[in-house]
């Protein structure tokens, strides 16, 4: 049997993400400030770009204030839940194609129909 999270990037999960979230332009998500640097990737995600704001001193990253981040599933587990809602699955048949519990599928649904703006985009995309 297929697997289909080893079909799926995670750099192109994080270019996906990238390219949605920061469509107007890279800007931090604390102050609004889109005077930054990028400053390396995440330590355990290697496709996570990192940046420095200089208007308040504080970094942030791609998944920063959205729903993606601070979760234990990798993104590329978010990307395909949510390419999965727009097929209309039921919370139990995305469970079973990500090998998810039924408990953790319908947590991310909720998380992401509650999700932030980014988020309601690549919805609809
Ligand atoms: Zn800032």
């Amino acid at each position: 049997m297929v697997n289909i999270q080893n079909l799926i990037d995670d750099a192109k999960c994080f270019e996906t993400v990238r390219a949605l979230r920061w469509s107007d332009g890279i800007f931090c998500p604390h102050c609004g400030s889109a005077r930054l640097i990028k400053r390396g990737f995440d330590d355990t995600q290697p496709d996570r770009q990192r940046y420095r704001c200089h208007g308040c001193a504080r970094d942030f990253d791609d998944l920063t204030g959205t729903v993606l981040a601070g979760h234990h599933q990798p993104l590329r587990v978010w990307i395909l839940c949510l390419y999965f809602m727009g097929l209309n699955l039921s919370n139990r048949q995305i469970a079973q194609e990500l090998g998810l519990n039924k408990d953790d599928a319908q947590h991310m649904t909720t998380h992401l129909r509650q999700g932030l703006e980014p988020i309601r985009k690549l919805l609809s995309s």
